[in-house]
């Protein structure tokens, strides 16, 4: 369906079109899908039975574990892919279909035939191919397209790409959202492809409008690029995606591009997973991320799996309506949202459904950030409004260290604060520990350093992702 209809659809249509979307897709789909065929008769559930959304309780759900690769079965993976055959497509495809596929075969690689990969990126799950088909690939175009209209840009805009250069969604979605949506760009690669210094330069030269990249990086690249009095009176908007956005961190992108002469600067957030291929926008701060309701299912649940009312706290579980390649049903995603709402977005009137822009890693995952700092449990997460939200700190480290690195002696926590120049560091120093025991119940070192040493120890220019918080206690 035109998205232009579609934005404004009423509630109850956009149900009846998830209803109808769900039920030919598992219909026309799935028997090609290797895992959950299998899924499905093994819990005796034929195809026929999921005939709305709420059909789908009847499915156990799908987690990290049952897709990402193990040592042995490296190639799991695979088992997510729709793979259509001879005698699937006899059996299963509608009569139209078979036609189609008999008159041109390139119609059969087109939908089917992956052609473009994308990894997920946890820390301690393996990495988990997921692939895309040219059929895909226009999808993903499409979705970014959207992303720019939800987003308010117009074709005047000019688009800077700061993600790093590498097989993740963020990148990739940027690239074929300003090539879908017709907008002059450069794909930058970020500060380890093309430097943060040649990146300022062209965002002053190009006269970029949209700076899009990872929140840690952009703040280092528009801190740097105010300290080298760079001219960014153009840049109206930056878009953070590919980790969560730290509270604090978009007032202080806000005002360092109000300082450089940007008059109304927004600073506007995405979310997105690797399994659900696409990635989702809000249209102003606060507004909920928009979903994209014709290409996928999102419903949310409790501790016990059960589904939740409309506006209350749960899991995120997606299902793939419209997609090809890899596909999932009832993903969890292991984020917590506060809410999953489909009444008119009160800001763009737009009522594609929303999710809760507050979104938090579920604590029953490994890579939330917990562990233990001298046998009391420890939040990492905690760090970042501490730190993001300070007004004097330019950067900052977090280490978690054996004393003497001896891996017998006791824990240490220790964070490096490059302090702004006007600074206190002595009354920085005690604010500081003073919240961090509260927030933590540990008693953090608190050592000063040159901003440009800590940029070299966070890997700002080296590394993929900075290095913000480091546990070398494993190392030893
Ligand atoms: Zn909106």
């Amino acid at each position: 369906m035109n998205f232009h209809k579609l934005q404004y659809l009423k509630p109850e249509k956009i149900k009846q079109l998830q209803n109808s979307l769900l039920k030919n897709f598992i219909r026309n789909q799935i028997p090609y899908h290797p895992y959950y065929r299998n899924l499905f008769q093994k819990n005796n559930i034929k195809f026929s039975y999921i005939k709305k959304t709420d059909d789908l309780k009847k499915l156990p759900f799908t987690s990290k574990e049952d897709i990402a690769p193990t040592a042995k079965e490296p190639k799991k993976f695979l088992d997510f892919v729709l793979q259509p055959n001879e005698d699937l497509i006899k059996k299963h495809a509608t009569f139209n279909k078979k036609i189609k596929i008999i008159l041109n075969k390139e119609h059969l690689y087109h939908e089917y035939k992956p052609v473009h990969i994308h990894f997920t990126t946890g820390r301690t799950a393996n990495a988990t191919p997921v692939l895309y088909t040219a059929y895909d690939l226009q999808k993903l175009g499409e979705s970014g397209k959207r992303m720019m209209d939800v987003l308010s840009a117009s074709k005047s805009d000019i688009v800077v790409n700061s993600f790093p250069y590498a097989p993740h969604l963020a990148f990739w979605q940027t690239f074929y959202a300003t090539k879908a949506a017709n907008l002059l760009s450069l794909h930058t690669g970020g500060g380890r492809i093309l430097g943060t210094g040649r990146i300022i330069k062209s965002i002053e030269s190009m006269k970029s409008t949209i700076v899009a990249g990872m929140p840690g990086y952009l703040y280092h690249l528009i801190r740097t690029a105010k300290e080298q009095k760079a001219d960014f009176s153009n840049v109206n908007l930056v878009i953070f995606g590919g980790e969560r956005v730290p509270a604090g961190l978009r007032d202080k992108i806000k005002d360092f591009l109000k300082s450089m002469g940007s008059k109304h600067p927004r600073v506007l957030s995405t979310y997105a997973f690797t399994e659900g291929k696409a990635a989702w926008v809000e249209c102003k701060e606060e507004s909920g991320y928009h979903l994209y309701p014709d290409f996928e299912f999102i419903e949310i649940v409790d501790k016990n799996g059960e589904r939740v009312g409309e506006d209350e706290k749960g899991e995120i579980v997606y299902t793939s309506l419209n997609w090809r390649g890899s596909v999932f049903l009832r993903y969890k995603t292991g984020d917590v949202t506060k809410g999953l709402f489909y009444e008119k977005c009160p800001n763009c009137n737009r009522t594609l459904p929303r999710i809760d822009g507050a979104i938090e890693r579920s604590s029953e995952y490994k890579d939330f950030r917990l562990t233990k700092i001298k046998g009391s449990f420890v939040n990492l997460n905690a760090f970042f409004p501490i730190m993001m939200s300070h007004k004097d700190i330019e950067e900052w480290q977090v280490e978690i260290r054996k004393k003497n690195n001896d891996p017998y002696e006791i824990d240490e926590l220790v964070v490096y604060i490059a302090p702004k120049k006007k600074a206190n560091f002595e009354k920085l120093k005690n604010e500081l520990k003073n919240k961090i025991i509260s927030e933590t119940e540990v008693t953090p070192q608190i050592i000063k350093m040159e901003l440009k040493e800590l940029l070299k120890k966070l890997g700002m220019e080296t590394e993929l992702k900075e290095k913000r918080i480091v546990d070398t206690r494993e190392k030893i």
